[in-house]
């Protein structure tokens, strides 16, 4: 990554965030495709000390709780989806390594990553939603006489994959315990796609990644081999409220746009106060389950997701064809606001808007 001047960001509050988050929003705008890779976008959130929120300060982070974490990312996503879904990537990764009881991954990999001068990524979905209906495991592996493993297979989906030194796999074994290491990428028999043409977040550089015999050896190990591996260790996720943030995040760019619309035409004003209320509304349920309160994940995940579909055909409907001429910010968001129904979709969320779409009753 390129080095870039930035300040530190010191709370999501810090003028410093809305800076950065303007010259995201910039850079945003003139992406497309695969070869669109937000190096510089990644680069300027890494000098703005971006990445040592998600850390303990004894790991050279910052430590931000979930509060915190989540009112950064909602800036974030507002401004540049495709950068702040990357982060969401990078800092899975980082969490996993970080809260592995194999201290020599961390040794190895935290220190160029929260510096930006190294990339992490994961390949964990087929563990939780990708390819669950195939008979056979994607990703196998099997231990090897010396305490190492081989791996074979493929991770189906892992963003920015071309780009990264180190990638949090996770494979299963033939007794159905699973396995998740930190895999440099440099190793013989991996293989990492370019990056699709995607709908929306091309310039993610979402692509599959091959394991052909690769021999992950013991230093590499972050987790098992035990049954369902991503439910354990300190680095877990803890309920999913990542994806929630996200589309919030572009709901509320959506709204911003009425809201500018509006300056000039009356008849936006209402529609865009009223879609900012409900923003407002979901946003607070948001931070109130992120600083501990009660809150369903699905049934928060469900809300967030008719919202960015609402707000951004909103958004849409008031550019008009100039809004469906490539290029238009309000088209992208509409592409967008499509990820959040794959993106590590629950299953019963996705059953619910299923029969939402079809007009069953649930
Ligand atoms: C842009 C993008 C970036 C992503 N980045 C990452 C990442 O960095 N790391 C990561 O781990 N994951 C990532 N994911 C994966 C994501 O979280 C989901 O796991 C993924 O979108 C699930 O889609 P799938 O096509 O793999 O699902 P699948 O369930 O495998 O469905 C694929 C196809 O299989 C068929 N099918 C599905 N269910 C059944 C069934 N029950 N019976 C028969 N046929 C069936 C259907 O034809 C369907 O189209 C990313 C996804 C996207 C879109």
């Amino acid at each position: 990554m390129h080095k870039t001047e930035h300040d530190v960001i010191t709370s999501p509050d810090d003028v410093a965030l809305d800076r950065l988050c303007q010259s995201l929003k910039e850079a945003a705008d003139r992406r497309h495709g695969p070869d669109d890779w937000p190096a510089d976008s990644l680069a300027a959130c890494a000098a703005a000390g971006v990445f040592r929120w998600f850390l303990p300060e004894s790991l050279g982070g910052l430590g931000w709780d979930d509060l915190k974490q989540t009112k950064g990312y909602l800036k974030l996503a507002a401004a540049d989806l495709t950068t702040t879904f990357v982060i969401t990537q990078f800092s899975g990764a980082c969490r996993r390594i970080a809260g592995s009881e194999n201290r020599v991954v961390g040794e190895r990999w935290l220190a160029p990553l929260i510096a930006g001068d190294a990339f992490a990524t994961v390949g964990i979905s087929h563990l939780t939603t990708s390819r669950r209906h195939l008979e056979n495991p994607v990703l196998g592996v099997a231990a090897e006489p010396d305490g190492g493993f081989r791996m074979n297979g493929a991770a189906p989906w892992v963003t920015g994959a071309a780009h990264a030194d180190v990638i949090v796999v996770a494979g299963t074994m033939e007794d159905g315990r699973e396995l998740l290491a930190a895999v440099p990428t440099d190793l013989p028999g991996v293989g990492c796609g370019g990056g699709a043409e995607l709908v929306a977040l091309s310039a993610s550089c979402t692509d599959q990644v091959t394991l052909d015999d690769v021999l992950i050896t013991a230093e590499m190990v972050l987790a098992g081999p035990i049954a369902d591996v991503m439910r354990s260790g300190v680095g877990a996720s803890t309920g999913g409220f990542q994806t929630s943030t996200l589309a919030i995040g572009l709901a509320r760019s959506a709204v911003d746009y009425l809201f500018h619309e509006s300056t000039r035409r009356d008849e936006l004003v209402m529609v865009a106060e009223r879609l900012a209320v409900q923003v407002d509304e979901l946003e607070q349920r948001l931070l109130t389950a992120a600083s501990g309160g009660p809150c369903d994940a699905g049934e928060l995940r469900a809300d967030a997701n008719r919202l960015v579909m609402r707000t951004t055909q909103a958004a849409m409907t008031a550019a008009k064809g100039a809004g469906f001429v490539e290029g238009h910010p309000v088209g992208r968001w509409c592409r967008e606001a499509l990820f959040f129904l794959v993106w590590s979709c629950p299953q019963p969320v996705a059953s619910a808007q299923l029969c939402e779409l079809a007009g069953i009753a649930s």
